[in-house]
């Protein structure tokens, strides 16, 4: 790809800032390092509120991008996504805004190829498992994420709109639960890896007890978003179809919410008990996804163990703390 601008909306965020770490210390011209030519622009909300569409236009005319990867949502864990439900409305016209922009902004000043990125929290509720990539709209989504799951599926819809109208390069990923350095390590309105680590972190410091929300008995599937950050390139580089693709470790390598906490123990080092407030929500039991289509286009992905991942977060969170978005104003 030469003479290449590659704009990564939400790039300030959690899988912005690990396409920037990839793009940025992979060797250059290797899989999934830098090609010649190539100029990469990580954009947060300060660059443009991408809920106006003339926000929107001013941030393509800025950069005018060849290609585009379109991360910046409203998103939050399970417990944020329920606080929203009283206001579901909030998920629901927040991300449709910024994906109507983003699409038909992309269309507009002609990017060769735009890349979105949904979620398997997106699939149904009810459906059989695993999750592939055909079940995305046989169903209701789980209740608790209603807003944002209606929100980025209709991406898939608009997708197929614009390339059956105007045969533009469009096209969606599905990750899983995904963490990693520059997480939101909030107390509250995180994903379970980075908001356990945070309270684990504060558990040692203060000699106060860990606690873990739900059962424990939950599973999720846990992408490092340094993995998730190749398999984006590698998706903007050599995959052209509308049709999405499940970003994900096996289905086999499911973890429950107790196992990660006794993995964040570790590797906080943490010695003392934890217990289950099994008075708050578990969320969906599971809801394992396939990454068949994946490892076959790409003939093989070697993901990070999950223990090194979380060491690698844990250091980070640990040198950062500061800075880190954790909540403390
Ligand atoms: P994140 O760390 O919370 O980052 C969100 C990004 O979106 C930030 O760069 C934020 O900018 C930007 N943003 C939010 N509202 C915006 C607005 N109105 N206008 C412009 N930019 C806006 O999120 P993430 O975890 O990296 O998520 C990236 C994508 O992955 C999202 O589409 C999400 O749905 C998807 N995803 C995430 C997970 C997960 O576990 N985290 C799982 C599956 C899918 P500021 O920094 O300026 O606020
Ligand atoms: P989900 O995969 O969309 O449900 O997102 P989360 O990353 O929020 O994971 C939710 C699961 O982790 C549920 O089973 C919660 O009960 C459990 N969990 C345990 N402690 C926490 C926590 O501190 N924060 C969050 N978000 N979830 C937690």
């Amino acid at each position: 790809m030469s003479n290449t601008v590659v704009l990564i909306t939400g790039g300030s965020g959690l899988v912005g800032q690990a396409i920037r770490h990839v793009i940025e210390t992979e060797p250059e011209g290797s899989r999934f390092g830098k090609k010649p030519g190539e100029t990469w622009i990580f954009a947060s909300s300060s660059e443009g509120d991408l809920r106006d569409p003339a926000q929107t236009r001013q941030l393509f005319e800025k950069y005018k991008p060849t290609h585009v990867i379109h991360l910046a949502a409203l998103v939050g864990g399970l417990f944020k996504n329920m606080k929203y439900k009283a206001s579901r409305l909030t998920f629901l016209r927040d991300n449709i805004l910024i994906n109507d922009n983003v699409l038909q902004t992309s269309y507009e000043r002609k990017a060769q190829k735009l890349i979105s990125c949904l979620s398997t929290c997106v699939f149904p509720d009810k459906v059989e498992y695993p999750l592939d990539e055909h079940k995305i709209h046989s169903g209701p989504p789980h209740e608790s994420n209603f807003g944002y799951a209606h929100a980025k599926r209709m991406v898939d819809v608009q997708n197929h709109a614009y390339k059956e109208e105007f045969g533009c390069n469009f096209t969606s990923a599905i990750p899983t639960n995904v963490f990693g350095p520059h997480d939101n390590f909030d107390l509250e309105d995180s994903h379970v890896i980075p908001g356990l680590i945070h309270k684990c972190y504060l558990a040692k410091k203060n000699n106060t007890p860990f606690v873990v929300s739900g059962t424990g008995k939950p599973l999720r599937q846990f992408i490092f978003s340094w993995d998730l950050a190749k398999l984006f390139i590698w998706m903007l580089r050599e995959y052209d179809d509308v049709e999405p693709v499940i970003l994900s470790v096996g289905e086999d390598e499911e973890v429950s919410i107790k196992e990660v906490a006794d993995a964040i123990v570790k590797a906080v080092n943490f010695r003392g008990d934890y217990t289950f407030d099994t008075s708050r929500a578990d969320g969906q039991f599971r809801k394992p996804a396939s990454n068949k289509k994946l490892l076959t286009l790409m003939n093989g992905f070697e993901f990070t163990p999950f223990e090194k991942a979380l060491d690698i977060t844990v250091d980070w969170f640990l040198k950062n703390y500061d800075t880190a978005r954790t909540g403390k104003v």
